[in-house]
């Protein structure tokens, strides 16, 4: 290559710099083999990304050995089955369905699709961080509304952000990393203030880990009413299939429309539609799953009130406490121990880490080990 041609391509056009560094890459745990090698340690357990600790139902596993013998296929484009399935169960109109590479991808088509340089987006601190980057990357400007001092949504703050370049607002619910939920009531109140021209995002990624709580809102009532309201789902939690990249969204079909012109044509590959389904279908492995979680969630509190450690109860499917220390150093006390977790600290808390409920060993190996340290 001529010196020429290597100026070139050091030489990034100016527009696309400045987007780019606003953008942090994702940083997600290490992978369990990379820590391991690291350590020289065997039998880490990753309690860091909220995954299902029963790995993904047989009946999913044989539908992904018969789906092998079609790869040589496209997927179809609408995702028509899948469709069809998510619909009957949420009775919502097919036309109301987005599918995405994972819920990520419909965050990422609701920036390119609807933000444009200058407008901004309004959500919670912390909350999950791909709101930001789908903002950065359309040279739009995020403000952030801190919780308050329990975790929770400050809805009044975040009405009070709402101006006229104001085109997407966020939440989680429950929020990740805190595992806390705004009601029904609350949600509601919340939309009464926010102009109809406003998308509000409602991200259900643990739906439902929350969806027998009375107080949570019935959001697809607020798509059924033609709302702008998109409300978010994904299989990667519940139904135990975050490797296979499958999510969506709810929203009016004119909203939908929009997002299905930016997408990618095969964004939903053929693996991810067929075995979605059979993972819908295994309900007895979702109410497995949901009873795991709500025994695990009842130890840990137990553990941590025994330990002195506050914890905020959570709607999800992990828990967000103060370690009373440098979560770093907890983190790494942990990682020794062959403990995969989360640091509170690049969310704005120093002290906290996020733990995901995993199966009765797992839960056991956690707490003996934070044991030996707090
Ligand atoms: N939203 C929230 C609140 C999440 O915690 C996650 C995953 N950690 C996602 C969306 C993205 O999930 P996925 O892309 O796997 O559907």
């Amino acid at each position: 290559m001529s010196v020429a041609e290597k100026e070139m391509i050091s030489v990034a056009p100016p527009t696309v710099e400045d987007k780019l560094r606003r953008l942090v890459p994702y940083r997600p745990g290490k992978p369990i083999e990379e820590v391991e090698r690291e350590l020289g340690i065997t039998g880490i357990i990753k309690l860091a990304s909220n995954e299902n600790p029963l790995g993904p139902s047989p009946k999913a596993v044989a539908k992904m050995q018969q789906v092998a013998l079609k790869m040589h296929l496209y997927p179809d484009a609408n995702s028509y089955k899948l469709r069809d399935a998510v619909s009957t169960m949420l009775n919502v109109e097919p036309e109301c369905l987005v599918f995405g590479n994972g819920s990520d991808d419909i965050i990422h088509l609701l920036g390119v699709t609807f933000l444009t340089p200058g407008d901004e987006i309004i959500q919670g601190d912390p909350s999950f961080v791909r709101y930001e980057a789908a903002a950065h990357l359309n040279d739009a400007k995020v403000n952030l509304v801190s919780l308050d001092e329990n975790w929770n949504y400050d809805l009044d703050a975040m009405a009070a952000k709402i101006n006229d370049r104001t085109r997407l607002i966020f939440l989680a619910n429950p929020n990740n990393p805190t595992g806390t939920m705004a009601t029904q009531n609350e949600i509601e109140a919340f939309l009464a203030k926010v102009p109809e021209r406003v998308i509000v995002v409602l991200d259900e990624a643990y739906y439902e880990y929350a969806a027998d709580s009375p107080d949570y809102p019935d959001s697809l009532r607020y798509v059924r009413e033609g709302r702008n309201v998109v409300v978010m789902r994904t299989f990667s939690k519940a139904y135990a299939l975050a490797g296979l990249r499958i999510g969506f969204g709810v929203m009016r079909p004119e909203i939908a429309e929009w997002l299905d012109r930016t997408r990618e044509p095969f964004n939903v590959n053929l693996m991810a539609q067929e075995v979605a389904i059979a993972a819908l279908e295994d309900t007895d492995h979702t109410a497995q799953t949901l009873a795991l979680n709500r025994k695990g969630k009842r130890e840990f509190y137990r553990a941590f009130t025994e330990m002195g450690l506050s914890y905020t109860p959570t709607f999800g499917n992990f828990v967000w406490f103060d370690t009373g220390k440098d979560c770093k150093e907890v983190f790494n006390a942990l990682l020794h121990e062959g403990v995969i977790t989360r640091t509170g600290d690049v969310f704005g808390a120093p002290t906290h880490l996020r733990v995901t409920i995993g199966t009765e060993a797992e839960n056991t190996k956690f707490l003996t080990a934070l044991r030996k340290f707090v």
